[in-house]
């Protein structure tokens, strides 16, 4: 697909038009350059404020739907979204630098299933139970929608975590209004351009802006039901502050230092590919919330192991041009994110850890052969060994694609390492031992484990996370709430 070259300007979207802000604009970093691409609105108090109210009003018709006529709506924004995935999946590129032949042949279907799979659970979110109390007495619960929730979305994986929250709380009934991150919008504000041709106007809104302004103002607001976040926890924190005095409901969808653990009887080729590449070395350079960001791997295949995951990075780690389908991994997604993760490097050196892979960064050395990609945000994958979790750069989420590397001797050490960390998003275990798998599943704390695969997330389970990593799942039944009622006769 062709990039064009000129700044090209994007719209919020509320009630179903295309509006600037009177707070002007922000500019959109294209991160593979470090130039300027596009332009978003800075939204404004009173951006927030009217689609809120556009929200609020929609809701009355979108709620009194019946389950199969939303169904139908979500079907065809799935269907439509597929038509225009290859301009989607360009413009996530461009905004966020994860490599096109991950954005259009892994993104892209991903996000129809959501939709499809949103549309299918509609009459789920409508279904309650009964209890007959007696003769007279019938006593029922009822599923209902919350009203206005927002979803407030980070950088780095725009498309996916906006769909997941708006496919399933529409889906409920609810409206929604999409807060994307200041840092890369541009694939939100077109996604919800396009899925505002299938729906009726207010029903889903975005608005792009501070966080602490647009994102302040929509979590606040009384007529916001339920806030949906995923980012930082910083962020959550600041969300719970805001709403303290008027609480609602909230999922939080936060960060994690997940571990990845390779036993001495695991398949050592498939676990090579699947702590490395597949684990945190993707195509939108580590930056995924599951990253398995902790590789530890017992000690008596370790060097074997190491040179496995050697061999795979240099053969299989292409920079370049992030629309070239030859480009396996992207830049940093933005400058702030860069300095952070060159920080962190630095840190694990200062700490005593071996960088034993990679280490090196920006665009002069890593892509000497394009001139044009010397600005963007380019470092390698890393790995540093350690042999001590209690490092910063073991215990601090770094977000990008940096590893530690953590020997191990025995099965309760790699679990104490594993457990030994404030988050609990995911965790990925290597071995043939059928009951070592059902140990350590009980035993790690993390709200997702896999077992020789890593990174497997789809629409027939929930994702979510457990300790600092978070709450809440953003399924359907979440985005409903439960009445109980009794109807007596006599
Ligand atoms: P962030 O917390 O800085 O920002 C997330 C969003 O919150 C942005 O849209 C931002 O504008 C908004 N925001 C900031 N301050 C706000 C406030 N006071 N009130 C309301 N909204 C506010 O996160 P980020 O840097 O964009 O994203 C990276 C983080 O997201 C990482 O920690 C990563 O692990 C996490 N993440 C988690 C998951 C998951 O599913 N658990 C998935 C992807 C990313």
């Amino acid at each position: 697909m062709k990039i064009a070259n000129e700044i090209r300007e994007f719209k919020n979207v509320i009630n179903g038009n295309l509006l600037s802000s009177s707070g002007g604009h922000l500019d959109s970093i294209d991160p593979s350059t470090g130039k300027v691409w596009a332009t978003i609105p800075c939204g404004t108090k009173e951006d927030a404020e009217l689609a809120v109210e556009t929200a609020n009003e929609a809701f009355v018709d979108w709620s009194s739907l019946v389950p199969t006529d939303r169904a139908t709506y979500l079907r065809k924004v799935g269907d439509y979204i597929v038509q225009h995935g290859e301009e989607l999946a360009a413009l996530e590129t461009q905004d966020n630098g994860w490599v096109f032949r991950e954005t259009q042949y892994g993104l892209i279907p991903s996000l129809a299933s959501f939709w499809y799979d949103a549309a299918g659970a509609t009459a789920i979110a409508s279904k309650g139970e009964t209890v007959q109390l007696g003769t007279t007495c019938t006593g029922y619960t009822l599923r209902e929608p919350f009203g206005v929730v927002v979803g407030i979305i980070p950088w780095n994986a725009p498309l996916f975590t906006f769909t997941i929250k708006a496919a399933y709380a529409l889906a409920a009934g609810n409206t929604v209004i999409i807060k994307p991150s200041e840092l890369a919008s541009v694939a939100s504000l077109r996604y919800g351009e396009l899925i505002n041709a299938i729906l009726p106007p207010g029903v889903l809104n975005v608005v792009s802006g501070l966080g602490n302004e647009v994102g302040e103002t929509l979590v606040r607001h009384p007529k916001v039901k339920k806030v949906s976040l995923t980012g930082s926890g910083g962020t959550a924190k600041a969300i719970a502050n805001s709403t303290a005095e008027n609480p609602k409901p909230m999922i939080l969808e936060l960060g994690g230092k997940s571990p990845n653990i390779v036993f001495e009887d695991a398949d050592l080729d498939k676990a090579a590919y699947g702590v490395s590449l597949n684990g945190i070395f993707s195509g939108n350079a580590g930056q995924f919330c599951v990253g398995g960001s902790r590789i530890l791997i017992q000690r008596s295949i370790f060097d074997k192991m190491i040179t496995k995951m050697k061999n795979l990075l240099n053969e299989q780690i292409q920079f370049g041009h992030t629309m070239n389908p030859i480009s396996t991994m992207g830049p940093i997604a933005n400058a702030a994110q860069y300095e952070k993760v060159c920080d962190y490097i630095a840190i694990g050196k200062e700490e005593g850890g071996e960088i034993i892979y990679g280490g090196r960064h920006g665009g002069v050395t890593l892509l000497p052969e394009h001139p044009e990609l010397a600005d963007g945000y380019w470092v390698e994958p890393t790995l540093i060994q350690v042999d001590n979790n209690s490092l910063r750069i073991c215990q601090e989420e770094i977000f990008g694609p940096v590893a530690t590397v953590i020997p191990f001797d025995t099965e309760e050490e790699a679990v104490a390492i594993a457990n030994d960390t404030s988050y609990g998003l995911g965790a990925g275990i290597w071995t043939s031992d059928l009951n070592r798998t059902q140990r350590l599943i009980r035993q790690i704390e993390s709200g997702n484990v896999w077992v020789n695969t890593y990174r497997r997330v789809g629409p027939e389970l929930p994702f979510g996370g457990v300790k600092e990593s978070g709450f809440g799942t953003d399924s359907i039944l979440e985005y409903t709430r439960e009445k109980t009622c009794y109807i007596e006769s006599e």
